[in-house]
């Protein structure tokens, strides 16, 4: 095992950061100048480096194109108004991602490279995280397997890298979503659960088809039935019916168990709002709507944070919601940017300090 103390460190000789405007920067395309790579082999990982953001070479035969042993996470620094650094919540992204890797027949990574790794990261590349409201610093830890051989077999070696990319606010506009119908992005015994890569590979013919038709993405429901619902693209689900925030339970295995999701079931709570993880179908749906009992649908996740569903489709069915009259989602947002902008108290320890 190695040390954390051991983690070589490389600096770029020029930053590309004065090359760059902040404000408003989108999601994903821009990255820091410098990355951490740790490698593993011989059933140990034998190394781990900070070095300049650079391509990958990968021999053509390596494992990962080929049979798609590959997982990865998504987490956000943000800076105070003190212009101190934190991340949200990195140790349960850091437990799923284990959890991740064990589905997938994948070494864990330890604490000492997953988190103390990504604290050495932000602390060097802490001037690219904007301190403008509403951005942050999105950060991708991802792992694959990286054999230069053909057989179908887990691998032997495995890269495990964080990259750190500045980004302005997600989707801006509320969402219009398709429940889907024919597609199935998990099932019970699969990899629904883990943020394994062929999860997203597997579910872009959804979301294109949707776009054709109008709609930003679909909420996908069960495989067997097509009736239960589970979760959006990279976002679970909330649906306030009566009063009550209902979100899909996780036990089947079959939808992502998001940090946000967490966060938010806990703020609803705390601000004194019923929640219930649950089996939920489109058919009580429908019907709770035709009472006029859906008041609010709602996305979670870190890149979009709470995102409000302005129309949700299902065959010829339509809901439409006034976004501006939504007061759930809006009020459990509120919360949440509070404590991140040390307004409000930080009594789960969500916040991490660099
Ligand atoms: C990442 C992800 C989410 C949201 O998880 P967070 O931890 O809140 O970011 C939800 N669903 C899927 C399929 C995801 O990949």
């Amino acid at each position: 095992m190695i040390d954390a103390l051991e983690i070589q460190v490389t600096r770029t000789a020029k930053s590309k950061l004065q090359d760059l405007n902040l404000e408003g920067i989108p999601f994903g395309k821009y990255f820091t100048d410098h990355m951490l790579v740790a490698e593993y082999a011989d059933g140990e990982w034998k190394t781990v480096e900070i070095k300049p953001y650079q391509p990958l070479e990968l021999d053509p035969s390596t494992s990962v194109l080929h049979y798609g042993q590959a997982i990865f996470e998504g987490i956000k620094a943000y800076k105070g108004d003190d212009g101190a650094p934190f991340i949200f919540r990195p140790y349960d992204n850091f437990k799923r991602f284990n959890k991740s890797a064990a589905r997938m027949n994948m070494p864990e990574v330890p604490e000492e490279i997953f988190i103390e790794g990504m604290r050495q990261l932000i602390e060097l590349e802490a001037d690219w995280i904007p301190a403008i409201k509403e951005h942050s610093m999105y950060i991708r830890p991802f792992m694959i397997s990286t054999d230069p051989m053909l057989g179908v077999r887990p691998a032997e070696t495995y890269k495990f890298i964080i990259i750190l990319s500045p980004g302005g606010p997600y989707y801006a506009q509320p969402m219009k979503i398709a429940v889907e119908e024919k597609f199935t992005r998990a099932a019970p015994g699969g990899v629904g659960f883990s943020k394994n890569a062929g999860n997203y590979g597997g579910s872009m013919i959804a979301a294109t088809e949707a776009k054709k038709q109008g709609y930003d993405q679909v909420l996908w429901t069960d495989a067997f039935e097509h009736k239960w619902l589970q979760e959006v693209g990279m976002m679970n689900v909330f649906f306030v019916i009566d009063g009550v925030a209902v979100t899909p339970s996780l036990e089947e295995g079959t939808i992502l168990e998001g940090v946000t999701r967490a966060t938010v079931v806990t703020l609803l709570k705390e601000a004194g709002h019923k929640v219930e993880e649950r089996r939920i179908s489109i058919d009580e749906l429908i019907e709770a709507h035709k009472a006029g009992k859906v008041s609010e649908i709602f996305g979670t996740g870190t890149a979009a944070v709470i995102a409000p569903i302005r129309e949700l489709k299902y065959k010829d069915y339509v809901m439409s919601f006034d976004v501006d009259a939504m007061k759930v989602a809006p009020e459990v947002k509120a919360t949440l940017t509070a404590i991140r902008e040390g307004k409000q108290e930080d009594k789960h320890n969500w916040l991490f300090k660099i």
